[in-house]
C-alpha cells in the first residue's frame, strides 16, 4: 500500500469511529428536531475533517478527492446530515483552494483549522438551478468594494456558515462570461440569511436563502479574476460529484446493512423474512448495486485528481448512478421493513428521505446524464 493510500485508510478508520461512536447516537435526534449538530462540528473539526483537502500549511489534512470520499461515505453510513457537513464544507472551500491567493488562504483556512469555521458555496438561484449559467445576482465595481445585489436559492449551511462563496453576474447579458466568484464573510453589512422552506430530508442541514442589498464586498474577497466565475464553478461542481456518489454509497449501505440485519430478526410463518426468496434476491441486488456504485465513485475519484481523460464525465456518471441507487436501495430496504419501514422508529424512512436531494443536488441527474451524452456526442 502506498503512503498515499495509508493515509486515506486512516482517514477512513477516523471517520468511522466517529459515526459509530459520536454520530450514530445521535442521527435520529438530528433528524428529528432538524437541529443542525454544532457539537459533531466540533468533533469532526477535531479530526480534521473540515480541512481534509487544505495544506498541512494552513492545519489541513492535505487529503485530496478519494480521502473526502471516504470520510462522506463512512458518516453518510450512519447519518445523510452529517456526511452533508464535509461535503458542503469541500464544496465551500475548493474555490479558495482552486484560486485562492495568499492572503485569502491564509485568512479563510486559518478560521477552518483554528475556530472550526464553516463554508457554503451559493451558486443557484430560484429562476436558475441547473440553468446556473444565467444567474442575475448582480454585481458592480465601486471604488475599492463591488455592490452584491440579488438573492440566492437552497444553500446548505446558510445561516450557519462563517462563509460563502457566491456566484454573481457583472452584465446579465453576457451569460456564463460575466459571471465572478466572491469570499462574502458572515456579518458583512447588506448581507442576511432567510431560511429557506422546510425540507423533507437531510432535516439536521440548514439551508437558507441569502440576500444581498446593496452589499460592499471588498474587492479582495473577489476570486480569481472577474469572469472567472463560471469556469471556477464547474471546477467545483465537476470535482464534488465523486464525493456527492460517496455519501449516496454510504447512505445505501447504511440501509443494506439495517436490513439484513432487521431480515435476520424479524420472523412471520414460524421462521425469520431472511429465508423468503422475494427478500434474499431483494438483498442481493441492493448489495451487488451498491457495490458497483462504490466502484464507479472511487474510480472517479482517482480520475479527478489524476485529471484523467474524461474525467469530469466519470464524475457525472459516478454522481448520477450511485445516487439513483441509493434511491432504489432505501426505497427496497423500507420494503423489507414493511410496516415498520414506514414508521419513524426505524432509520430507514430517513435514509429514503435523505436520498432523495442526493439525485438533484450538484445539479440534477438528468443534466449528469446530459453532460455524459454531450461527452459521448462530442457536443
Ligand atoms: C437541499 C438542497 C441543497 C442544495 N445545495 C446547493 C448548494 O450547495 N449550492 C447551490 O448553489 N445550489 C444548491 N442546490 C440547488 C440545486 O443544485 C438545484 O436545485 C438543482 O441544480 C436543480 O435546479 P432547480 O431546482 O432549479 O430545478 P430545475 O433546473 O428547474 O429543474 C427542474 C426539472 O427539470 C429537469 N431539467 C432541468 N434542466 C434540464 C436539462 N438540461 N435536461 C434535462 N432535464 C433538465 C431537472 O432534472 C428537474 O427534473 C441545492 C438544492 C437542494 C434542494
Amino acid at each position: 500500500m502506498s503512503q498515499i493510500e495509508k493515509e486515506r485508510e486512516m482517514l477512513r478508520d477516523a471517520a468511522k469511529k466517529l459515526a459509530e461512536k459520536i454520530i450514530a447516537p445521535m442521527a435520529e435526534k438530528i433528524d428529528q428536531e432538524a437541529e443542525f449538530p454544532q457539537d459533531i462540528v466540533g468533533a469532526m473539526g477535531a479530526q480534521g475533517f473540515l480541512g481534509i483537502m487544505l495544506p498541512e500549511d494552513y492545519g489541513g489534512m492535505e487529503g485530496d478527492i478519494p480521502s473526502l470520499c471516504y470520510v462522506a461515505e463512512e458518516i453518510a453510513k450512519v447519518s445523510g446530515t452529517c456526511s452533508w457537513i464535509v461535503v458542503i464544507q469541500a464544496m465551500g472551500t475548493l474555490p479558495l483552494l482552486l484560486e485562492g491567493t495568499k492572503d485569502q488562504r491564509e485568512k479563510y483556512f486559518t478560521g477552518i483549522a483554528e475556530k472550526n469555521s464553516l463554508a457554503a458555496f451559493a451558486l443557484t438561484e430560484a429562476n436558475y438551478g441547473n440553468e446556473a449559467n444565467s444567474i442575475k445576482t448582480a454585481f458592480e465595481g465601486k471604488g475599492d468594494t463591488f455592490v452584491l445585489n440579488g438573492k440566492k436559492f437552497f444553500v446548505p449551511h446558510g445561516g450557519v456558515a462563517d462563509f460563502y462563496t457566491v456566484f454573481a453576474a457583472s452584465d446579465p447579458g453576457k451569460g456564463a462570461e460575466g459571471i465572478s466568484a466572491f469570499l462574502v464573510d458572515k456579518e458583512i453589512e447588506g448581507f442576511q440569511c432567510n431560511e429557506s422552506a422546510e425540507k423533507i430530508g437531510m432535516c439536521g442541514t440548514p439551508t437558507a436563502d441569502l440576500i444581498f442589498s446593496d452589499c460592499e464586498i471588498p474587492t479582495e474577497n473577489l476570486l480569481g479574476t472577474e469572469g472567472k466565475g463560471w469556469s471556477i464553478a464547474l471546477q467545483v461542481l465537476n470535482m464534488i460529484r465523486p464525493a456527492i456518489g460517496a455519501q449516496a454509497v454510504g447512505v445505501a449501505q447504511g440501509a443494506v446493512d439495517y436490513a439484513a440485519q432487521y431480515a435476520l430478526d424479524r420472523t412471520q410463518f414460524g421462521k425469520t423474512i431472511s429465508t423468503f426468496q422475494g427478500l434474499r434476491f431483494m438483498i442481493a441486488d441492493m448489495a451487488t448495486q451498491t457495490e458497483a456504485a462504490r466502484t464507479l465513485v472511487y474510480k472517479a475519484a482517482s480520475m479527478v485528481g489524476e485529471k484523467a481523460e474524461n474525467w469530469e464525465m466519470h464524475s457525472a456518471m459516478a454522481k448520477y448512478f450511485a445516487s439513483d441507487v441509493t434511491m432504489k436501495v432505501t426505497t427496497d430496504a423500507v420494503q423489507m421493513l414493511g410496516g415498520y419501514g414506514y414508521i419513524k422508529d426505524y432509520p430507514v424512512e430517513r435514509m429514503m428521505r435523505d436520498a432523495k436531494v442526493i439525485q438533484i443536488f450538484g445539479w440534477s441527474n438528468q443534466a449528469q446524464r446530459e453532460l455524459v451524452a454531450r461527452r459521448l456526442f462530442k457536443e
